[in-house]
């Protein structure tokens, strides 16, 4: 049986035009002789009625005093009427199909009720479903414990149930839709040269998407990276391939993505810097400043730790509960609020010089100043000021020759 996988996200299911280009891409794939699993995720986005948000308005969103638990129980019903709908616009079309919950599909998760984990795939159902029908439409961001019980696998979970299916079923692509079409070196609505990406690997995904670039949940890439099966990131509205990530043999340096040090810019606003020093007890500061935020339930980064002391990051909203944390261990932090994190991401850079030399040079030609930066050999980041985060982009994007193939 050669098999696809088809996720639809939330907005390529929301109302009936925008499912029907879905539909396309399903009768594309059958023509193609597939057999073919849909997942989706709710429709819409809030307001819409049954979106993920709207659902859990109905609850008082954060205030909620529903148990976990419980709230899995409600989310999980947007990725089920959406599998239901959908199911049901396939065999108006003449197409053989069947809705089915996570749970049907076999999901076991983690009983990490509202982030669970999934653990492994019964394929069995599924694959004796396919057997009999050209499309199974399974309800994506939600499983089931060992002991039956509905969870949902964390926001943005539909991209990670696709690739599971995918990995679990052995398919030929999980094919990602979406409403852009791929991945771009840059956020095209800050850099205007930002420019498809058309083959990409697994790494360089991940990388971009934890540092910010919101196409894909890097969990998904990592459990099909695991496996070697090919994703495909795809426009709903459009008839193209979109982006290819997959695993690209870096050893023979063939690869045309190789011949660029960074393969895309990927970035994170609303934070802020936290420099506090001492030169007395270094290590009393560390030991202090790190366990405080820790149990305060402060997530920190872009950590420096020094003999003259720490500088880190923290979001914006949480500044207020780290000066009371702070001040009550009578420290005196200095702060830059709104800052913003660039990542420069690629395989590419690893062990090569100059790259590092490229990023101030750019960053200082054009008069922005750089307040943190740190590396890894994969990824280089820069600390600036979010009101310049446009210009950088901009200006990284151009030193970086991104907007060429
Ligand atoms: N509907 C869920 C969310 O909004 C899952 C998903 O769309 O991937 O997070
Ligand atoms: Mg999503």
């Amino acid at each position: 049986m050669d098999i696809l996988v088809q996720k639809f996200g939330g907005t390529s299911v929301r109302d009936e035009d925008s499912r029907q280009y879905a539909i396309k891409h399903v009768k594309d794939a059958i023509q193609n002789n597939y057999k073919v699993v849909v997942v989706v995720s709710a429709m819409g986005r809030f307001p819409d009625p049954y979106a993920t948000d709207s659902l859990l308005g109905l609850v008082g969103d954060q205030r909620t005093k529903l148990l976990d638990k419980e709230q899995d129980l409600l989310l999980s019903c947007g990725e089920t009427i959406s599998s239901v709908v959908f199911s049901n616009e396939l065999k108006q079309e003449g197409i053989s199909s069947i809705a089915i919950t996570g749970a049907e599909a076999g999901i076991i998760t983690t009983d990490h009720f509202t982030k669970a984990q999934i653990k492994r795939i019964q394929v069995q159902h599924i694959q004796a479903l396919l057997q009999e029908k050209q499309v199974v439409v399974v309800a994506g961001f939600q499983g089931k414990t060992e002991q039956n019980e509905v969870t949902t696998i964390g926001r943005g979970g539909s991209d990670t149930s696709a690739t599971a299916l995918g990995v679990a079923l052995q398919a030929d692509y999980v094919d990602i839709f979406t409403d852009v079409n791929g991945i771009m070196t840059a956020d095209p609505r800050m850099v205007t040269s930002a420019r498809k990406i058309e083959k990409v690997s697994y790494t360089d995904i991940c990388n971009l998407a934890y540092q910010g670039a919101k196409v894909i949940h890097p969990r998904a890439v990592e459990i099909a990276m695991q496996a070697n099966i090919p994703i495909r990131v795809r426009s709903t509205r459009m008839n193209d391939d979109g982006t290819l990530i997959t695993s690209i043999n870096t050893s023979s340096g063939q690869d045309h993505i190789y011949d660029q040090f960074v393969t895309g810019i990927a970035y994170v606003t609303d934070l802020t810097q936290i420099k506090i020093e001492e030169e007395k007890e270094p290590q009393e500061l560390h030991v202090k400043v790190f366990r405080a935020m820790a149990e305060a339930g402060i997530s920190v980064d872009f950590i420096n730790i020094s003999p003259n002391g720490v500088i880190y990051t923290i979001f914006n909203k949480f500044e207020e509960l780290a000066l009371e944390v702070l001040e009550r261990l009578q420290l005196k932090p200095t702060l830059i609020r709104n800052c913003a994190k660039i990542s420069l991401v690629g395989a590419g850079m690893s062990g090569l010089p100059g790259v590092t030399s490229k990023i101030v040079h750019t960053l200082t030609n054009n008069n922005i100043p750089i307040l943190q930066s740190a590396d890894s050999h994969r990824t280089i980041w820069v600390l600036i000021n979010n009101k310049n985060l446009k210009n950088a982009i901009n200006e990284l994007h151009l030193a970086f020759q991104l907007e060429k193939v």
